[in-house]
């Protein structure tokens, strides 16, 4: 490393979206391989990264990458160098040409500085050298170029060198090291240690991470056996670990000590575990939790203050199935990361506890989404927001959830489960949009569920039921009415409603398809209703006022 500081380019605002078609162009990364000098000061990096993509087309072509911040200084192309613009945000360069059609090429950029995001170098709480990857939504265009877009998934591997005394972890395997650092491949490694992992698995940039810091690895067992592909293991098993600062491996111990336990739930539930193993990692980033393919990121601080991580936990195991493997085909569509990680998360619970434990916690959902104002104002798949990080909210999260919670309730555990299990098949590896989705629930249960899509995905807003009642005891019949008094901008909903009547000697409970904004029908009881409650199990996202019975002719 030489000794003259570039200042690089003024970096990007983070989680502007993408201009329209910036990512439609043909560039596909099979292969990103990215070297990196981390040095003792931990104060700033240097780096070499190798793309390999493939082109379909012969000729000559314009090569456009994202990468923002850092000095780059050498752009060589199948070994030539290159001239190169990098502006804006994008390293851009002419390639002569590729021979032939379906080739391979090979990029390498080096360049050097102290990444304004994406990779952060920081003390941990324990006052430690850390630097730890956060990459989400699009963060990885500042520490390496690359096509930063969830559609584009490709094999990742790291070289990293790093100062005696820091381990580092990464996505996918570990393949070699900790060696001493071979001077002859980047200049200013003496005395570091290179470590090597490797990603066998593609995915998309935003889930491609390293960490190095002193960090202790806890065995925390196996998971997935038989289940797991990717698996270097004889036993076809994956190895499930913790990773955390020696002050903190107790904390650790028992916040992750349920993962295996987790990950062979969701195998049964979804199919195969599809990565190589999984590493949860006390780690510097700016969520509670980030999924990072097999390497999941929690925060530093709650797991140093022993916080109740364990919701987050089976949180983002989830995310390795929903989101990671199948990943959203834009970002609109987040909600089938996160309103699938926020659904089968606490669906652990009903798993190990029983059916309440989901029930209070879709309440607390619910919960949420009623206060939320991005719920009033914005449709779940939100295909204009102003910044990417606003997708972060109660739409994609807590209302996503609901939803799947409520077609549950619509299609039955059986056809739920089956649509879900084949949606995974159907795109793991692959991105799918909410239409994708819909698409397979509708194959299995065997009729359109357009109705239910388009009210609870693609406009804003809940129903507001009111429901009122009156007994006529000379013919044995209750008479229910159900408004519907939410926003007239929302959608009138259709949803099956149990509806539960309160007998002298019991309970009566009827399911009943409620549309209209005023709805009525007259039902016989064997007995006068003491009371009536509409959706008793809390299937529902609504707001339900429960009125009064109307004494009628008085
Ligand atoms: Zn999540």
């Amino acid at each position: 490393m030489g000794d003259v500081e570039l200042e690089g380019p003024e970096p990007l605002v983070v989680g502007i979206p993408p201009a329209p078609g910036r990512y439609e162009r043909d560039l596909d990364v099979i292969h990103y391989d990215i070297e990196l000098v981390i040095p003792p000061e931990n104060d700033r990096v240097s780096s070499r990264t190798t793309l390999r993509y493939l082109r379909e087309v012969a000729g000559p072509h314009l090569v456009t990458l994202d990468f923002t911040g850092m000095q780059v200084e050498l752009v060589t192309w199948q070994g030539r160098t290159l001239d190169f613009r990098h502006e804006d945000g994008l390293l851009e360069f002419a390639a002569p040409g590729s021979p032939g059609v379906f080739d391979t090429l090979q990029v390498e950029i080096m360049s050097r500085g102290v990444p304004a995001d994406g990779l952060i170098l920081r003390d941990n709480v324990h006052g430690q050298p850390t630097a730890f990857a956060d990459n989400w939504p699009d963060r990885a265009r500042f520490w390496f170029p690359s096509n930063d877009h969830l559609s584009d998934r490709a094999a990742v591997s790291f070289t990293i060198h790093a100062p005696p005394g820091r381990r580092v972890v990464a996505n996918g395997v570990q393949v070699a090291g900790p060696a001493p650092a071979d001077s002859t491949r980047t200049g200013g490694v003496d005395g570091l240690l290179t470590w090597r992992w490797e990603s066998a698995v593609p995915i998309p940039t935003y889930l491609m991470v390293v960490g190095v810091a002193d960090l202790e690895v806890l065995d925390l067992g196996t998971a997935a056996c038989g289940e797991a592909p990717a698996s270097p293991r004889s036993d076809g098993c994956v190895e499930v670990t913790g990773w955390a600062f020696a002050p903190d491996t107790a904390h650790a111990r028992r916040v992750f000590q349920r993962a295996p336990e987790m990950v062979d739930l969701y195998v049964d539930m979804f199919g195969p575990y599809p990565y190589e193993k999984l590493a949860h990692v006390q780690a510097a980033t700016r969520f509670g939790g980030m999924e990072n393919a097999s390497t999941i990121f929690y925060s530093e601080q709650a797991i140093a203050e022993g916080r109740d991580l364990e919701g987050t936990v089976a949180h983002e195991i989830v995310h390795q199935w929903f989101g990671n493997s199948v990943t959203p085909a834009d970002w609109a569509h987040l909600w089938i990361s996160e309103g699938f990680a926020s659904y089968f998360g606490p669906y652990f619970w009903e798993h190990v506890e029983g059916r309440q434990a989901l029930v209070d916690r879709m309440e607390a959902h619910r919960e949420r989404v009623l206060a939320a104002p991005v719920v009033r104002e914005r449709p779940v798949v939100d295909r204009t927001p102003e910044n990417l990080l606003d997708l972060l909210n109660a739409n994609s999260y807590q209302k996503g959830a609901l939803v799947l919670h409520m077609l549950r309730w619509v299609t039955g555990d059986r056809i739920f489960f089956q649509g879900v299990r084949r949606f995974y098949q159907t795109h793991s590896g692959g991105n799918a949009a909410t239409e994708d989705f819909q698409r397979i629930m509708e194959e299995v249960h065997g009729e359109s569920l357009e109705w239910f899509f388009r009210q609870w995905l693609h406009a804003p807003g809940y129903p507001e039921y009111r429901v009122e009642w009156s007994w006529n005891g000379a013919r044995n019949e209750v008479h229910l009415r159900v408004r519907q008094e939410q926003d007239s901008a929302w959608p009138t909903f259709r949803m099956p409603m149990e509806v539960e009547f309160q007998l002298d000697g019991g309970v009566h409970r009827q399911v009943l398809m409620m549309d209209g904004r005023e709805w009525t029908r007259t039902l016989p009881l064997p007995g006068e209703p003491l009371a009536v409650r509409l959706d008793p199990d809390g299937w529902l996202l609504a707001r339900i006022h429960e009125g009064s019975q109307i004494r009628e002719g008085r």
